[in-house]
């Protein structure tokens, strides 16, 4: 018998969750970003689901390549653009759109040789600090760009740094409009935060939106908003079976360093998942997990292979018992305390992170199976 432990990726919850992004800014066309493996659910595994999006934004060759042959003949945006010459040769062959975020870039653009001129998205930094033209370089880059016969049309973009938090997007979006408001060309400025948060009070046009973790169906501000609050639906689930029973009476630990200490006597399920499956090796007792779908806590340190969860007040959990690290339960009833499941949200927040880690963090030995 395989090991117990499985995720399961729900194509409805894709859809709904992409229907939900194009509601919130229904004027913008919609990049779904499916980069880093789109968001480690897999791209060929999630491609199906969201093949209403308007295009695929990601950053690796290879992963445009995988795009094209799933056979989306459709926009794919290379969210970082080219990082040598030789990529624009890529771009060119599989007809990408890219971002040009550098003087480098441009210089690269001039001597590439392309029957084909590019569709280019130009990044201004708006004080995000990673990538961009600074906003006053903006329109000369823009200048320099439009008098190249390797450019075709060019979009304007940037990416907001606080989009999620309290700062917003009120200065970046000043900053962008006081530099390109007199330039041609579409803009994209919104990922999953600005598209739920702010896509209301936009003060300069969103052609394109470009929402990642929303499609996942985990909260791009979380705890501030969960993704119920979103209307959004969890999208990957993992679920591992107890292997094995564990009674402890008081003064009894459980796991490597004698972390946890019952003070009373315990029951104790031991869980075919560890921090080799993808689950955080920081997550510390008390993190939210649920049995049969009855919510539990973890207890213990999370090892390579196993983690520990409290089963005490859950008399009916046994070996075989479905334990949920987050998402949904699968074969197991959802219980009226958890309606929900596991919010990865939460899992990510006791271990000090964040959704978008944990999914991405998923590793290649855990089965991964696709309802439809
Ligand atoms: C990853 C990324 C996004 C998507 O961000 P989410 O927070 O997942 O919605 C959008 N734009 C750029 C440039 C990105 O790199």
């Amino acid at each position: 018998m395989p090991r117990p432990i499985q995720a399961t990726l729900d194509s409805n919850a894709l859809r709904h969750n992409l229907a939900q992004i194009k509601a919130s800014t229904p004027d913008a066309l919609v990049w779904a970003v499916v980069k880093a493996n789109a968001y480690g659910h897999g791209i060929e595994r999630v491609f199906d689901a969201l093949r209403s999006a308007d295009g695929f934004a990601l950053l690796d060759l290879a992963e445009a390549e995988r795009v094209r042959q799933l056979g989306w003949r459709g926009p794919i945006l290379l969210l970082e653009g080219a990082f040598e010459t030789r990529d624009l040769e890529m771009c060119s062959r599989l007809n990408l759109w890219h971002v040009v975020h550098s003087e480098a870039q441009i210089d690269m653009l001039a001597v590439h040789k392309t029957h084909q001129p590019h569709r280019v998205f130009l990044k201004m930094n708006t004080g995000m600090n990673r990538l961009g033209f600074a906003p006053q370089a903006f329109r000369a880059a823009w200048t320099r760009l439009n008098a190249l016969p390797q450019v075709d049309e060019i979009s304007l973009m940037s990416h907001f740094s606080d989009a999620d938090g309290d700062k917003g997007i009120g200065a970046a979006m000043t900053l962008f409009h006081q530099f390109t408001h007199d330039l041609s060309g579409e803009r994209s400025l919104c990922n999953s935060a600005a598209c739920l948060r702010h896509a209301k009070a936009l003060a300069v046009r969103a052609d394109w939106v470009r929402p990642g973790i929303a499609l996942y169906g985990s909260s791009p501000d979380f705890p501030q908003h969960s993704a119920q609050d979103w209307g959004l639906k969890p999208v990957m689930s993992l679920n591992a079976d107890i292997v094995a029973v564990q009674h402890l009476q008081a003064g009894d630990t459980v796991g490597y360093g004698s972390s946890f200490v019952a003070d009373r006597a315990m029951r104790i399920g031991v869980v075919s998942c560890g921090y080799a499956d993808g689950y955080p090796r920081i997550a510390p007792t008390g993190t939210p997990v649920c049995v049969d779908g009855h919510p539990s806590r973890t207890v213990g340190r999370v090892s390579m292979d196993m983690i520990t969860v409290d089963i005490t007040d859950l008399p009916h959990a046994n070996v075989g018992s479905e334990v949920t690290l987050w998402g949904m339960p699968q074969k197991s009833k959802v219980s009226a305390q958890s309606p929900y499941g596991v919010a990865i949200d939460e899992v990510a927040q006791a271990a000090g992170t964040v959704g978008y880690e944990l999914m991405c963090a998923l590793a290649a030995r855990v089965p991964v199976v696709v309802k439809d």
